[in-house]
C-alpha cells in the first residue's frame, strides 16, 4: 500500500503507465470514473496540526491535485471552501465534502466557472462570510487541451485556457488579497510545462510561464504585508486533465514513463504535501519560490 510516510522506491511507490492508462472522458471528467483510480491520498494522508484553524479556499477541489491538496488541508485542521464545475463534477465534488466533514473540518461547496469574473468575486465572499475570513488561496482548477498545430488552435480555446489558468488566479487574487490577514499564503500552480514547453500545448504551456511571472511580481508586491505567494509545479500527475484530451489518448499508456526520470506518473498525493507546506508557518520564510514536484524532470 503506498503511503507518504513508509520510506520505500519511489519509482515503486506508485504503478509505471499500462495500456490500462489508455481511456478518454469527455471535459471535465470525474475521478471515480478513472480506472486505474488516481490517489488524492482519501486513505492515506495523515494530518499533523499543521493548519489548525486556518480558511482554505481550493479551485479545482473535486478532483486531481486539488482534491487531494483539500484532503491534505482538512487533515492538517483547515475549514475548506471548495471551488469546481457544477453539474459535472458535483459526484467528485460530493465524495471531498464527505471527507473534509470526516476530518471534523467545515466543507463549503460552492461550484461554479472560474472563468466568470463575478463567480470569482462570489467565491471569495462566500468563503470571508462562511468561515469568519480566508487566509489560504491554493489556486488549482486548469484547462488543458493538447493541440499539434497553431492553425488549429481556436480563438476559443486560447481564451478558454488563458481565462481558467491565468484571468482566475488574477480575479481571484484580487479578491482575496484585501480579507489576507499578515500569514496568509497563495499558492499557485503551474507546471513542468512552465519550463519545457510541448509542441502540443502552445496555450497551456504559455499560460504556466504567466503563472510563474505573475506568482514572482505578486509574491513582492505582497510581502512587505506579510502575505506569501508561492507555486507549485507539478510533472506529469495522473488525474482527470490528463484523460480529458489533456494528452492525445494513444500517449497515455507511456504517460510519466519516458519524460520523468523516476519512470512514471507522479500521483495527486504526491502533489498535497507541496501544498501544505507552503500554506504553513514552517514556510514563513519562503515567497516568490516554485516547489518543483516532478519526478526528478529539471526546473531551473
Ligand atoms: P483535474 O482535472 O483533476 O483538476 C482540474 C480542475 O480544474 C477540475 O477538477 C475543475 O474543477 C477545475 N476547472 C477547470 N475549468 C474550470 C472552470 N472553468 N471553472 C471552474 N473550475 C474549473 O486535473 P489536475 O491535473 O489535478 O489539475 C490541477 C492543476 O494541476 C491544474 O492547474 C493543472 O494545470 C495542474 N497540473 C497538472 C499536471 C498533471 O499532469 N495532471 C501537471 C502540471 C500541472
Ligand atoms: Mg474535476
Amino acid at each position: 500500500m503506498a503511503d507518504q510516510y513508509t520510506m520505500q522506491d519511489p519509482t515503486t511507490q506508485y504503478p509505471g503507465p499500462d495500456e490500462s492508462f489508455e481511456q478518454q472522458q469527455e471535459g471535465p471528467g470525474l475521478q471515480q470514473e478513472m480506472a486505474p483510480k488516481p490517489d488524492s491520498g482519501e486513505s492515506s494522508y495523515r494530518g499533523s496540526g499543521r493548519l489548525e484553524g486556518r480558511k482554505a479556499v481550493v479551485t479545482g477541489a473535486d478532483s486531481g491535485i486539488g482534491r487531494a491538496t483539500a484532503i491534505a488541508y482538512a487533515r492538517e485542521g483547515a475549514d475548506v471552501v471548495l471551488s469546481y464545475l457544477p453539474a459535472e463534477e458535483e459526484a467528485d465534488a460530493r465524495e471531498v465534502v464527505e471527507l473534509v466533514e470526516q476530518a471534523g473540518r467545515r466543507a463549503v461547496a460552492v461550484p461554479g466557472d472560474v472563468t466568470d469574473k463575478a463567480y470569482c468575486e462570489q467565491l471569495i465572499a462566500t468563503a470571508v462570510a462562511e468561515l469568519g475570513g480566508i487566509d489560504i488561496l491554493a489556486n488549482i482548477a486548469g484547462k488543458q487541451q493538447h493541440c499539434p498545430d497553431i492553425l488549429q488552435l481556436s480563438d476559443e480555446q486560447f481564451d478558454e485556457t488563458y481565462k481558467t489558468n491565468v484571468y482566475a488566479m488574477f480575479w481571484l487574487c484580487k479578491a482575496a488579497v484585501p480579507h489576507l490577514p499578515p500569514g496568509s499564503a497563495i499558492i499557485n500552480t503551474s507546471s513542468i510545462q512552465g519550463y519545457q514547453p510541448a509542441p502540443i500545448l502552445l496555450d497551456y504551456a504559455s499560460t504556466k510561464y504567466a503563472i510563474n511571472g505573475f506568482s514572482k511580481s505578486l509574491a513582492a508586491q505582497l510581502a512587505p504585508k506579510g502575505i506569501r505567494v508561492n507555486v507549485v509545479a507539478p510533472g506529469p500527475v495522473w488525474t482527470p486533465l490528463q484523460v480529458v484530451g489533456g494528452q492525445p489518448p494513444e500517449k497515455l499508456p507511456e504517460f510519466g514513463a519516458s519524460e520523468a526520470p523516476m519512470g512514471r506518473p507522479g500521483q495527486p498525493a504526491e502533489m498535497a504535501p507541496a501544498y501544505v507546506f507552503l500554506a504553513s508557518q514552517e514556510s514563513s520564510y519562503v515567497s516568490g519560490e516554485t516547489l518543483a514536484a516532478t519526478g526528478g524532470m529539471p526546473t531551473p
